[in-house]
């Protein structure tokens, strides 16, 4: 059984996914206390599902074919990889949400990888285990929520020292609130990389 936090379907908000239609499996517990977290409510859920009844729901939004496992964090529970293989027989399309403190070496290489690498300001940078770059392919994304120019010189900092655009998409964010997308739009042109600016479209369009 896999503890699960919700099930629903809505557009994608983030990624370079972003704006497709997605079913996304959210899994409840996080290691993780970042100070700006918007799914606080994942960290606990009295909700157990096995695969098969979480497939029948995955199932009841056919035609779409786009998962996004997301938590929390999924890689918490060992079972999310027999949730993978499941999803993956059946040919979904999986993009897999990770906060970038647990290994992905296990996780199938069919799975688009998303790692959510965590800024200074975040208070759990010191938790980011950059091993996880030597298992990166190039259709996988790292991104880097930022919420000052600190961490916007930090992030810069990683992407050059790990050679990150070389290695697969890198998306900047910024805290909702914190950082504007016009102020962090002018800091990536300033620096001339290949990164990438990701909206929250699914804050911007009050969808859930
Ligand atoms: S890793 Fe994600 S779910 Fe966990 S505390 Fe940070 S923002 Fe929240």
């Amino acid at each position: 059984m896999l503890n699960i936090s919700e099930i629903f379907y809505s557009i994608q908000g983030e990624t370079s996914y972003t704006g497709l239609p997605t079913i996304f499996v959210r899994l409840a517990k996080c290691n993780l206390r970042c100070n700006y977290c918007d799914t606080k409510y994942s960290y606990q859920s009295d909700i157990y599902k096995s695969i098969n009844e979480i497939l029948d729901e995955v199932k009841s939004f056919k035609p779409i074919k786009l998962v996004c496992i997301t938590g929390g964090e999924p890689l918490l529970q060992n079972e999310v990889y027999a949730l993978f293989n499941r999803l993956l027989q059946q040919n979904y399309h999986i993009l897999l949400e990770t906060n970038g403190s647990l290994l992905i070496n296990k996780v199938p290489m069919q799975v688009i990888r998303i790692i959510d690498f965590k800024a200074p300001t975040s208070e759990m940078s010191d938790k980011n285990c950059w091993e996880n770059i030597n298992y990166l392919n190039p259709v996988d994304e790292v991104k880097f929520v930022l919420q000052n120019r600190a961490d916007f010189l930090w992030a810069v900092k990683q992407v050059k020292q790990y050679n990150l655009t070389d290695k697969c998409k890198v998306l900047f964010s910024p805290v909702h609130n914190k950082l504007t997308y016009k102020q962090l739009a002018n800091w990536i042109l300033d620096v001339r990389m290949q990164i990438r600016l990701q909206l929250q479209l699914h804050k911007l369009i009050s969808i859930r």
